[in-house]
């Protein structure tokens, strides 16, 4: 038997509870896990509460993120023993999740916790702070270098300090743009150098160009924000698009991309090759700083996360969160 957050379909929409289920339930695949920690991102926060049609079958054990020790694995790469990560490839949507004490799933989603990293910090990383460093690696692809003004929206938010702690150990500018401008001595001491107020960027500007700010932005916004930010770009910059919580529709012109060659730069983490996860974690095992990851995180158990599913969804939450799913 397993303990395991359970998503069941009623008359009333999708209910959770923590609860007792034998193993044999668990999905057929070639790794066996007993998880450790998992975590919270924006996407569980939809699943648990059945918004967008991520899941297909129920019941459903949540949970996009796991890492934990492999148990029994048919896969030559892994040994009882190792500790490993999975994020994305649909698990905790159409595969049981990482919200269980065990998970069975496909060695080609697995990497190996990187070397000097804990379960509990790869997931403190897990799939928010995955993205923040795919779109700070790809934004130094395309030209960004330290010192330069940087961008990250959302910031009080996983992906957003995430993105703050990264790009400010790696010496970057950081410019972090938030609605709670009581986080600012927080992300002051994760990474940021200034702090600006979000309301500057909620309006969709009236003209194509505005004075040019940005060199690099790391957007977990999107929406009209957005729109206002790609308008701000300097010559030559790019911004990583990772999210939508202001909206997805994105009204804009080309004004930017043809008088300024900015670049719009897409960022999926959930199908990432297994090459590009091998290089973003090998990139954060190389910055982490342990008490900076430690400050931005919150622990919390498989009976806490229908409570903070629905703050993260109302843009509640602060950094990230931990789930213990033995505590
Ligand atoms: P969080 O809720 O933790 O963070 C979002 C932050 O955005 C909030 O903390 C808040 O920060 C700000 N915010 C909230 N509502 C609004 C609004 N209406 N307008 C402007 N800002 C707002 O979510 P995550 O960081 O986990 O995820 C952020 C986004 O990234 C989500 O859309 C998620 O789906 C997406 N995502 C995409 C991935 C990918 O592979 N592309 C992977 C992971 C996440 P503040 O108060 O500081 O302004």
């Amino acid at each position: 038997m397993f303990t395991a957050l359970l998503l069941e379909q009623t008359d009333d929409g999708i209910a959770s509870s923590v609860t007792e289920l034998d193993e044999a339930r668990l999905p057929e695949a070639n790794v066996s896990i007993d998880v450790a920690y998992s975590s919270l991102n924006y996407k569980d926060g939809m699943v648990i509460n059945g918004i967008g049609r991520l899941v297909r079958e129920y019941p459903h054990v949540p949970g996009v993120d796991l890492a934990g020790t492999v148990t029994e694995s048919t896969d030559e790469r892994f040994s009882p023993g190792d500790q490993v990560i999975c994020t994305g490839w649909r698990v905790g949507e159409i595969w049981w999740g990482g919200y269980a004490t065990k998970a069975r799933v496909q060695a080609d989603w697995l990497v190996k916790v990187p070397e000097g990293m804990t379960t509990r910090q790869a997931m403190s990383v897990g799939t928010a702070g995955f993205t923040a460093m795919q779109a700070l690696v790809a934004l130094e692809r395309h030209g960004l270098t330290p010192g330069e003004p940087l961008l990250v929206t959302g910031a009080s938010g996983g992906v957003g300090s995430s993105a703050v702690l990264w790009a400010g150990l790696a010496g970057h500018h950081v410019v972090a743009s938030t609605g709670r401008p009581e986080n600012g001595d927080e992300l002051r001491e994760l990474g940021a150098t200034e702090i600006v107020d979000r309301a500057e960027f909620a309006e969709n500007p009236s003209r194509p160009l505005l004075s040019e700010r940005w060199a690099g932005c790391i957007d977990a916004v999107g929406g009209d924000p957005l729109a206002h930010v790609l308008a701000e770009m300097r010559s030559g910059g790019s911004v990583a698009a990772c999210g939508l919580v202001a909206g997805n529709a994105l009204n804009t012109t080309v004004i930017p991309f043809l008088l300024r060659g900015v670049n719009l730069l897409g960022i999926d983490s959930v199908m990432a090759s297994f090459d590009e996860r091998q290089q973003v974690w090998s990139r954060i095992a190389e910055v982490m700083n342990a008490d900076k990851l430690e400050s931005l995180t919150t622990e919390i158990g498989l009976g806490d996360l229908s409570d903070a599913a629905t703050a993260i969804l109302a843009g509640k939450t602060k950094g990230r969160f931990v789930v213990n799913p033995n505590r």
